[in-house]
């Protein structure tokens, strides 16, 4: 599969059924697995070989998904989480726990922050927010001698900047630590981080992966390519025997290819159950099989109403990024050259009060703290997603107290134009 181009890898990756198998990834609603005696048991609860025996550690028909989000992405392992939160939080928590450091860009999504600064704060992790269009020497400047993990988002949600993945993946591997990223938005479709240097890459599969709305999910996905033994003093989880298996170095046992996801499977999945249900991974796999056709109906309306707004004169700004003339077009054709997400960002003059009365007037587009779905939606994240942080973190965020964001769905570009026209009207 993997010398495929993506859209064949979108529909075929991951499962391949054998003579007179189902066709369809079959969903294996089972708790638990029957083995014949307790020495087959035994081998698999000490990591000596591989198979199932329960599903809040894993299960097949999520394994089955998780290889095809693996394959889309280029990566070596990958496991599917309940949530996306799950996904960056076990990410992060793999090699970075009580007394670590960790630098993120400032543009990431609400519930991230809130995630970095507040939750894993309590937990004894430290964060720097730096801006993502911070010099390469601030960059550098960041960085401590307990500094575990560089994190950043392809294209940030809402702030919609798009991150210069090589300047940080170079400034991470300098410091002998991997570069996370988290590529919902743009989906392996139209970014591979790894491809650009990131080690590690996320997803809140929620979004465009799912694509209908129907089940919350999150996946992480390894590149292979980040040698944890040549830094093995920084990440003594992964370097270092683990107790709670007799003694497993994972980095040793598994490899470069399979040390971070078999960690985070053995130890985080074990101990926090952020599990995604069979069920769940069914329905996310049938929204990849489209995923490709639909991410470029996606950005083709986001672009037209990206350039009906930015004509628009009660609109006072238009933040796309494949938009000519927007401050991250050079970033977003050099890293995403087909396109990069469905999600416009703009300001309607007169502030938050005219951006809520605008949003009331919309017939299509439904407010939602939902984006990046098959169906048109928005929200004013000032008020929603964004509402814990204060002016100046908001600032940093890159989320201005009139943002709108608009996320195009697949129906079509001149009904979603009519729609903003008379909603503009009205205000
Ligand atoms: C939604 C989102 C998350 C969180 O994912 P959930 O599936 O809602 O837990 C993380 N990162 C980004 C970029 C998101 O858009």
């Amino acid at each position: 599969m993997s010398n495929y181009k993506i859209e064949t890898k979108c529909v075929q990756g991951g499962y391949t059924p054998g003579n007179g198998e189902p066709r369809q990834v079959p969903i294996i609603q089972s708790t638990t697995f029957h083995y014949d005696s307790s020495e087959d048991m035994a081998k698999l609860f000490d990591l000596e070989a591989s198979g199932y025996f329960y599903s809040r550690l894993q299960n097949p028909t999520c394994d089955t998904v998780a290889a095809k989000i693996c394959e889309m992405e280029g990566g070596s392992a990958a496991m599917l989480t309940s949530s996306g939160q799950a996904a960056n939080f076990y990410a992060i928590f793999n090699i970075a726990t009580c007394g670590d450091h960790v630098i993120s860009s400032s543009t990431i999504y609400g519930g991230t922050f809130n995630l970095f600064a507040v939750t894993m704060k309590k937990m004894g992790v430290e964060f720097t927010f730096l801006s993502p269009d911070c010099t390469e020497e601030e960059l550098m400047a960041a960085f401590k001698p307990n500094t575990k993990a560089v994190f950043g988002e392809t294209i940030a949600n809402p702030a919609l900047t798009v991150l210069d993945i090589e300047k940080f993946a170079k400034a991470a591997h300098a410091h002998g630590v991997p570069l996370i990223i988290d590529n919902t938005f743009a989906t392996p479709v139209n970014c591979r981080p790894f491809e650009w240097g990131a080690d590690i890459v996320t997803h809140s599969t929620t979004k465009y992966m799912d694509g209908h709305g129907g089940a919350v999910g999150g996946c992480i996905v390894d590149s292979g390519k980040f040698d944890w033994m040549a830094n093995k003093e920084k990440f003594p989880g992964l370097c270092t025997p683990d107790d709670s298996y007799h003694g497993i170095v994972y980095a040793e046992k598994f490899g470069m290819g399979g040390a971070f996801i078999t960690k985070a499977t053995a130890q985080l999945m074990r101990d926090f159950g952020s599990t995604p249900a069979p069920q769940s991974a069914f329905l996310l796999n049938l929204g990849l099989e489209s995923l490709h056709v639909r991410m470029e109906r996606h950005c083709a309306n986001a672009l037209a109403v990206a350039k009906f707004l930015k004509s628009h004169e009660k609109v006072s700004w238009v933040t796309y990024a494949d938009l000519e003339g927007d401050k991250y077009y050079e970033l977003a054709k050099k890293y995403m050259p087909n396109g990069t997400c469905g999600v416009v960002s703009f300001g309607v003059k007169g502030g938050r009060a005219a951006a809520e009365k605008f949003m009331k007037h919309l017939k299509i587009a439904a407010i939602e703290t939902h984006v990046a779905d098959a169906r048109t939606c928005c929200l004013h994240p000032a008020s929603a997603t964004h509402r814990q942080m204060n002016d100046e973190e908001l600032l940093a965020a890159g989320v201005s107290g009139d943002l709108v964001r608009y996320s195009c769905g697949i129906e079509n570009a001149e009904d979603l134009i009519a729609d903003l026209a008379q909603a503009l009207e009205q205000v």
